[in-house]
Formats: C-alpha cells, sequence, structure tokens
C-alpha cells in the first residue's frame, strides 16, 4: 500500500470558504489518521481571477485553523516554524507553475488520438448553445467529423501550431463510466453523457479538469476528499486516467491510478438554501429594498451616494446581474447591518475561535459515534480527538445543516472555558489584529479583570467589546441613557444622586480597590442606611456605565479603577447639577 496521501486544492479567488475549510479539515484528519501526508495544491490556472494575496490569505487561514500540511507552499508561522518546509519534492505547488509539466501530458494524448484542438470560437459555440435551448434539448458539444478516436489528428495539430486560435479537447470514451466513490457508493454515467470537453484553454492553460489530474497522479494523491458538487466532474476525471493509464513506457511517465473518492455532503444553511458566497450579496439586497421601500427619499441614487458606489454599478447589484461582495459590504456598511458570516474571515475577524470552528465544522457531515459517559454523542473535541478518531465511513450521504446558532454557543463555551488570564491574552492578540487599539487602554492585570467581567455576557470577542462598551469609552464622554437616569438618579427627589455624594468617600477609601472589597464597602454602607443592595447599586452603575447593564458591581468599578470611577461619579454630579 503506498503511504496515504490527500490535498486541498483551493482555486485562490477569494478568501477561505468555510466549506473549503472542513475539506481542508477532513483531508488533514484522514492523513493524520492514517499516518500519511497532507498537501495543499495552490489550482491557480484561472489566470484572470486568481491572485498572489487570495493564495497568502487562504494558507493563513488554514494555519490560523490549526491545519498544518506536510507538503505545499511555504508559510512561515509566528512561532518560527515554516509549513512546508519538508515538502516532498513533488512541486511547484501552484498550478500555474506547472504548465510545461501539462502541456507534456497533453501532446502525448494527442499523438495517440484522445485530444484534438478545436477551433471553434465562443461565439460559435454560444449560437450552437442558443439553438440547443431552442430545441428544448441539453446542449453538448458535438465532436467534429474529422476526428477520430486513436487517430492523431494531424492536421489539426498543423492548424494549430501556425497559431491559429484554439482549444484543446479531450475524446471521451464512448463507454459508461462508473465512479467509485466510497461515500456514496458506485455512481454510473452512461456512455455519452458527457462530451469532449476542454483540456486546455485558448489562453494556453489547462482546465481545471486536466491539471486536476495530472497534478494528483504525479503528486502521489491517493484520496481525493471532496464537496459532492465535484462529483459530476468525477467521470471526466476518470476518463482522462483512463486514457492517461496507456503512458506506461512512454516519455510521459508512469502509468496513471485512479485515487479512492470521497464526496461529501453539501452545506445548507437552516432555511434550506445552499450555503454559498452569494448569501451575502443576497443579505445586502435584501436589506437595501427594504430600507428604500420603507424610506421614500431612499432612492437608489442617494443609496449609492451614501455608501459610496457607483449607481450603474448598484443598479446591477439591486437587479441580482451581479453578486460582488464588495457592492454587498459597502451596502452593509452604509446601512449598519450585518452580512452573513460565510468564509474564515468573517469568523475570525468577528472573534471566533479556531478550534470552536474546528469542532463544529467537523460535523458538518461526520460525526465521531463515540458516546459520553452519560450515552449522548460526543461532539465537543479538538484537533487531536478528531485526527485520531476520523473516518471516510463515517460520512454522511445527506446534507449537513450549517447551524449559526450552535456554532455562536459552541465559540461561547470554548470563551467560557478560557482562564480570565488566558481570555484577556487572546482579546488582545485578536483586538491587534482586527480592532486597532480597542484594548490598549488595559495593563494585563485590569484586562484580566475586564475578561472576568465580560466572559459570561459573550459568545465572540466581538461580542466581549461590546459589553466592555463602558470601560472603553473615555471618562468624559460617557453618555448617560435617559430612562435609567430618571428612574435611579433623579426619582424620588434625587435620591440616587445624593446617595453617590456620600459614596464618593466609600469609594476613594476602599483598600485594594477590588471586586470583592469594593463590593463588601457597598454592601455595609447600604446596610447602615437601611437600603437593599440594589437600591445603592444601580446608581452607582448608571453614573459610572450610562447605563443599567454591565457586570457586576465590584467588577465594572475595578475594571474602571479608582481614578475613573472618582472622575465619572464627578462628571455625573456635574451633569445633573440643579
Ligand atoms: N480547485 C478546486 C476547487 O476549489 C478543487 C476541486 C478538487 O478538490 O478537485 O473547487
Amino acid at each position: 500500500m503506498p503511504e496515504v496521501v490527500t490535498r486541498f486544492a483551493p482555486s485562490p479567488t477569494g478568501h477561505l470558504h468555510i466549506g473549503g475549510a472542513r475539506t481542508a479539515l477532513f483531508c488533514w484528519a484522514f492523513a493524520r489518521r492514517s499516518g500519511g501526508r497532507f498537501m495543499i495544491r495552490i489550482e491557480d490556472t484561472d489566470a484572470a481571477r486568481s491572485s498572489e494575496e487570495s493564495a497568502r490569505g487562504i494558507l493563513e487561514d488554514l494555519a490560523w485553523l490549526g491545519i498544518e500540511w506536510d507538503d505545499g507552499p511555504r508559510l512561515r508561522l509566528r512561532d518560527g516554524r515554516t509549513l512546508g518546509d519538508a515538502a516532498r519534492p513533488v512541486g511547484p505547488y501552484f498550478q500555474a507553475q506547472r504548465v510545461p509539466i501539462y502541456d507534456a501530458h497533453l501532446d502525448f494524448l494527442m499523438s495517440i488520438g484522445r485530444a484534438y484542438p478545436a477551433f471553434e470560437t465562443p461565439e460559435e459555440l454560444e449560437l450552437r448553445r442558443k439553438d440547443a435551448v431552442a430545441r428544448k434539448a441539453t446542449y453538448k458539444y458535438a465532436r467534429p467529423a474529422d476526428v477520430r478516436p486513436g487517430v492523431a489528428p494531424a492536421e489539426r495539430i498543423g492548424r494549430a501550431r501556425t497559431g491559429e486560435r484554439h482549444v484543446v479537447r479531450f475524446v471521451m470514451p464512448d463507454e459508461p463510466i462508473v465512479v467509485r466513490d466510497e461515500v456514496l457508493g458506485e455512481v454510473r454515467f452512461a456512455a455519452g453523457e458527457v462530451d469532449d470537453f476542454v483540456i486546455r484553454k485558448a489562453d494556453g492553460l489547462p482546465t481545471y479538469h486536466f491539471a486536476v489530474v495530472i497534478d494528483d497522479e504525479l503528486m502521489g494523491v491517493t484520496h481525493v476528499l471532496r464537496a459532492q458538487e465535484h462529483l459530476i466532474n468525477t467521470p471526466r476525471h476518470v476518463a482522462l486516467q483512463g486514457a492517461l493509464r496507456r503512458v506506461e513506457g512512454s516519455a510521459a511517465g508512469a502509468p496513471f491510478r485512479t485515487p479512492a473518492y470521497a464526496h461529501m455532503p453539501l452545506i445548507f444553511n437552516v432555511d434550506g438554501s445552499k450555503m454559498s458566497k452569494r448569501d451575502k450579496a443576497k443579505a445586502a439586497r435584501k436589506s437595501a429594498k427594504e430600507a428604500m421601500a420603507k424610506d421614500a427619499t431612499l432612492t437608489a441614487a442617494a443609496l449609492a451616494r451614501r455608501a459610496s458606489l457607483d449607481e450603474s454599478a448598484l443598479g446591477r447589484f439591486l437587479a441580482a446581474d451581479t453578486d460582488d461582495v464588495s457592492i454587498a459590504e459597502a451596502l452593509a456598511e452604509a446601512l449598519r447591518v450585518a452580512l452573513p458570516e460565510i468564509e474564515v474571515w468573517d469568523f475570525r475577524r468577528n472573534g471566533y475561535v479556531p478550534e470552536a470552528i474546528t469542532n463544529f465544522v467537523s460535523l458538518l457531515g461526520w460525526s465521531p459515534g463515540t458516546k459520553d459517559a452519560q450515552g449522548r454523542d460526543v461532539e465537543k473535541f479538538d484537533l487531536g480527538f478528531l485526527a485520531a478518531n476520523f473516518g471516510i465511513e463515517r460520512i454522511g450521504k445527506t446534507n449537513a445543516r450549517f447551524d449559526r446558532v450552535k456554532l455562536a454557543s459552541f465559540n461561547g463555551d470554548y470563551l467560557a472555558a478560557l482562564s480570565d488570564a488566558e481570555f484577556g491574552r487572546r482579546w488582545r492578540e485578536w483586538a491587534r489584529e482586527h480592532e486597532a487599539g480597542a484594548l490598549d487602554r488595559f495593563d494585563d492585570a485590569r484586562l484580566e479583570v475586564l475578561a472576568r467581567a465580560v466572559k459570561p455576557r459573550c459568545k465572540t470577542f466581538r461580542d466581549a467589546l461590546r459589553a466592555a462598551a463602558f470601560a472603553l469609552s473615555a471618562d468624559d464622554s460617557l453618555t448617560f441613557d435617559r430612562a435609567a437616569a430618571d428612574r435611579h438618579l433623579l426619582a424620588s427627589d434625587r435620591a440616587g444622586l445624593n446617595l453617590i455624594g456620600e459614596l464618593r468617600a466609600v469609594l476613594a477609601g476602599i483598600e485594594p480597590f477590588e471586586p470583592a472589597t469594593i463590593n463588601a464597602a457597598i454592601e455595609a454602607f447600604a446596610k447602615s442606611r437601611g437600603l437593599g443592595m440594589g437600591a445603592v447599586a444601580q446608581p452607582v452603575r448608571v453614573a459610572v456605565t450610562g447605563s443599567t447593564v454591565s457586570p457586576g458591581l465590584g467588577e465594572t468599578l475595578a475594571v474602571l479603577g479608582r481614578v475613573s470611577v472618582l472622575a465619572r461619579l464627578t462628571r455625573c454630579e456635574r451633569t445633573y447639577a440643579p
């Protein structure tokens, strides 16, 4: 048995989609479980849509998730290690750098009459497609009459050599193709179901189908785990492997093998729609239309201005002619609505932790099938558990459901399990990357107190920032909630406000200024006045946070520190001075 090699092969045309993260994770876990190797290959043969920046972002997201590759591009990690450093010498790992390899195999296929240059223009093909649609037939490319399977197309090759614009097509065998899938079983594709597809585009680059087959072979990939949407591509790949199997002994290399395939269930939103990048555009479009329906002055022109968008681009977006994410994001910002998180980066930016994401994503179409002591399915586990327990046999056939509420709750649980110090450290790290400056005014000790105060009230680091808003605003810019002030400061002849005056002396003298000592002092003060704790706590809370919602009073005051607390009390008294 050859060593197990799995691969994750993203196209660098955007961020890492959460579904891609699942594919990568399962490939990684399968390789780890089998003692094999996990490889990353960047499929950048779509020159117009691929970018180095996107490739780098995807690699960084994978590393952030803890999905580390053995073979693939090199990436230096923060801890000084470099992924891909000990990669097998089967690169380059960027397909755009492998064009001569594809060309050699393509030439071989032409030489044995299994591929041919085709000269139809895109316009011609479009006409044929329209014609088929008009006849209510499924469009398929019809093999030209002069192409004979097994006979090298000498005349066509000659024409191509003169520089005539062409693509190269594969001669699909005239027989049924059976895909043996480890999840779905045998899937049969009838003879003629797949036409002679393009394997090299007019720009000279291979298509996905061709490059993927060549690379999986040359890179020794034994197991292809990917999403079910690729199942319809697989007969093409199997047919190509069949044709290239005959390479044996030829200059083109060793015979091609068919790897084991495992197609994983699709990921659906809770509302039953397929989860996709387009969900952001859909959400933004819906919000824009609702806002425009509500407010007659919000015309398309006004909205375009507000979102700094070109009006015609906005028009195309609203008409669903484009799902451009940058337009969706500009609209969301202008309308102050949140778009659904789809990409790993979205979750990262919003304060999810990698261990919650990988745990949650592991359960999309797979389950460990182990029970805990109470007989419940084990759902919470780490990467080590996954690497030890993952197997293809427990990948499901039915669509997976992306339950955001469950993911948020997982994340909240992982945050709650962190020690206050660890929460503070990771929260600061997160803020440095995504909310620069937000936590800078707290040293580590104060941040730990703040962490303890907000931890029970947040599911993400971004939530934590919201819960900590009272502590983050400057002492002199706090705004007071009107109703809270009326009720807790001004009612009953300014009872609350008067208490604050007396409490100031108590608070000034507490030593050390910590949650327990503060609570004890305030309790003692309340008792001495024959008041309940609430009657004292709420006025103070409103005075120092502006509202009635904040963590426990002792924690709230300790987080602010004595100087801030006294400054805020003074400012409150001045604000409401008669
Ligand atoms: N580049 C392809 C994609 O991003 C890879 C598909 C495959 O795994 O074969 O969908």
